[in-house]
């Protein structure tokens, strides 16, 4: 018999990537060119030239070294690089404690399946997961897959940092983790160290009054696409953080499906998280990540994201949109504007973007009303050519 809670998910479909479909549909009938299509993450930098140069090294291998199985949490290379790598970058924030090594670390098929992984090696059915609003659609499909309640709440109104005091508010005995995502998809806030030290406090303190550990999952494919700030180590604020991660952005992969999970060895409950992580990872077939890419990470690690792209794109579309009378948040980090909708209800005014062919996305499927996502990681030209476009919007309303 069909399951279904899996055919209501697969029949709803996620609103971004309905939108994305239409884009594709009214390409073809008035041509590319005149699609404002800004709804998917899909990276427009190329990856960097290295790992063209991997993919050629893996090609000559033999091909049952290229294409077979490796371990279920990846190949030692792999993990020992990414260890290394976050050892050179973050140990100064830690102290002496140490960041990570190659066994702290699972590989997974991007940051979808690292949070699926350590949703379900850190609850319980019957459990509450937190969520800070807006947030990234999917977090409510695999916390619900969990058989735990999303529990939405909503960040700071003006600055879109976490509401550290709403978090307590809303924790009760049931509360298991808490997901944050930081440079934020949707909003481009980066959270502070203020912010994150405060976020700290409370978890400690109501994990201790509840006699039960909160983790706090750090959802990060956007760690390195900043614009000037300051990206603190969560598990430096916090020794209950597991770090979630993804090569989809800052390496511009997203179709390659490779990232990983890291439980820090400063994690209290280490050695048992590690397994039940490796647990999830096999009960949920997530096992043995795509190898090629597991060797294309092992040789581009430490490559950086071409974030100049995007800091120009940025620039762009921010002053054209303030020119033509838009309200929206200064994005830190990522690669999303978040833009106050010109009447309350945000479907109703994508609506009348898309008459203009401008494709946002609207923001309640982020779980706040109000406002559209505007993803920015597409050509420079797309966003240019669309400021008329939005000028003659913003007109309407006047
Ligand atoms: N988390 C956030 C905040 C995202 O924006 C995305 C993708 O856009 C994901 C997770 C999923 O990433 P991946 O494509 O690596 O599975």
């Amino acid at each position: 018999m069909i399951n279904e809670t899996m055919y209501g998910y697969g029949a709803s479909k996620s609103s971004i990537r309905d939108i994305a479909a239409y884009a594709a549909v009214r390409k073809a009938e008035i041509g590319v060119e005149n699609v404002f299509d800004f709804s998917l993450g899909n990276p427009s930098v190329p990856a960097p030239a290295a790992v063209a140069e991997s993919l050629k090294r893996s090609a000559e291998l033999p091909p049952v070294q290229v294409h077979g199985y490796t371990p279920a949490n990846g190949l030692p290379a792999c993990r020992e690089a990414v260890a290394a790598s976050l050892t050179r970058r973050f140990s100064a924030e830690m102290g002496d404690a140490p960041v990570a090594v190659a066994d702290d670390l699972y590989l997974t098929c991007g940051a979808a399946a690292s949070l699926s992984i350590t949703l379900h090696s850190v609850t319980n059915p019957g459990d509450e997961v937190i969520v800070i609003a807006p947030y990234f659609p999917e977090y409510r499909v695999w916390i619900e897959t969990c058989g735990c309640t999303c529990v939405e709440v909503m960040a700071d109104a003006t600055t879109f940092q976490v509401d550290a005091d709403a978090v307590s508010a809303a924790i009760t005995e049931r509360t298991a983790a808490v997901i944050i995502d930081s440079p934020n998809n949707p909003t481009g806030a980066v959270y502070t160290r203020e912010t994150l030290e405060k976020l700290a406090d409370v978890l400690e303190a109501r994990g201790e009054e509840l006699g039960h550990p909160i983790y706090l999952i750090s959802d990060e494919p956007y760690r390195e696409i900043t614009y000037g700030v300051e990206v603190p180590w969560v598990p430096s604020i916090y020794a209950r953080t597991i770090v979630c991660y993804s090569y989809s952005k800052s390496l511009s992969l997203p179709g390659e499906r490779i990232g990983w999970v890291l439980v820090p060895p400063t994690n209290p409950e280490h050695d048992r998280l590690v397994l039940s992580i490796a647990g999830a990872g096999r009960t949920l077939g997530f096992v043995c990540a795509p190898a090629i890419f597991q060797r294309v990470v092992t040789d581009c690690v430490d490559e950086p994201s071409d974030v100049a792209a995007y800091a120009e794109n940025r620039a762009a579309l921010t002053e054209g949109l303030a020119a033509a009378g838009f309200e929206y948040v200064e994005p830190d980090g990522a690669f999303y504007l978040w833009v106050k909708a010109l009447e309350p209800d945000a479907g109703a005014f994508f609506e009348r973007a898309r008459a203009h062919e401008l494709l946002p996305v609207p923001s309640d499927s982020f779980g706040c009303p109000g406002w559209v996502r505007v993803s920015y990681c597409v050509s420079h030209d797309l966003i240019v050519n669309s400021l008329p476009a939005w000028k003659a919007l913003a007109a309407e309303y006047k």
